[in-house]
């Protein structure tokens, strides 16, 4: 049974983009691990950062116990996600470790520093897994580079406001009310917002641009995906494969 790896920046971001097909592959019985790179420790205007930090790696381990999936943090400070060599080698060492097939992760083109720097350490680091001279820790080389896949980015857009596609997506209709459960655990955002906007658009936005995402592709609610398909990188539709009827093949117009 196929292992899944989600890798993404910070608490909430995987909530956002990808916990519905998460809930989906859970649901059909494949083991989940889901990483954030920081602890999201800049997520507050009062709390230090210790604080804050230990409050989210809470929030996003009680979201991903609800799919059943464990949770780490890699344990890079906010906004100091960096694509260098000891950065690379420890997440090298965290892909080792889960031994997944497929790997999910930031988009290459986002709105954060620290999703794209994301992005760019997990691409590098699956190439990396396999590499027996690679020295990164206890975790043992892979015996092949996982299937890698980009989430979308933010509202769907990179940092010119031109609208990212993707090759494909999930339907999730059935998954939205795990996927609401989820990001709802993470309560000390949802108040920041709150707070800061008067509204609690911090839910409305995730259901807005799922919504969004399912209207390009003719349904309720989608999740988008790119797959990295590079040499030496695998290119079979194993994920596609995975999600079964809910996968959404038809390219979206516009
Ligand atoms: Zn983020």
């Amino acid at each position: 049974m196929p292992r899944i790896l989600a890798i993404h920046a910070h608490p909430d971001d995987i909530e956002t983009l990808g916990a519905a097909t998460l809930a989906l592959l859970a649901a059909n019985g494949h083991a989940i691990s889901i990483v954030t790179m920081t602890a999201g420790d800049c997520g507050s205007e009062d709390l230090p950062n210790e604080e804050i930090g230990a409050i989210r790696k809470s929030e996003a381990a009680k979201a991903a116990a609800l799919i059943g999936a464990n949770y780490t943090c890699a344990g890079f400070p906010d906004l100091s996600v960096f694509n260098d060599d000891a950065s690379r080698r420890r997440t090298t060492e965290i892909i080792r470790a889960a031994a997944p097939d497929i790997v999910l992760t930031a988009s290459p083109a986002d709105y954060h520093p620290d999703h794209e720097a994301t992005s760019l350490l997990v691409r590098d680091a699956c190439f990396a897994v396999s590499v027996p001279n690679y020295k990164t820790g206890p975790a043992k080389p892979l015996m092949h580079i996982p299937h890698l896949y980009f989430m979308d980015p933010i509202e769907g857009r990179d940092r010119n406001n031109v609208k990212v596609m993707p090759d494909f997506a999930v339907s999730v209709e059935a998954f939205m009310d795990t996927k609401r459960a989820m990001l709802a655990c993470h309560d000390s955002q949802r108040s920041w917002v709150l707070k800061q906007h008067g509204i609690d658009n911090y839910m409305g936005s995730m259901d807005r641009w799922t919504a969004r995402r399912g209207k390009h592709f003719g349904v309720a609610y989608a999740e988008g995906f790119r797959q990295y398909k590079t040499h030496p990188y695998p290119h079979t539709p194993l994920l596609q494969e995975l999600v079964g009827n809910a996968l959404l093949e038809a390219p979206p117009a516009g």
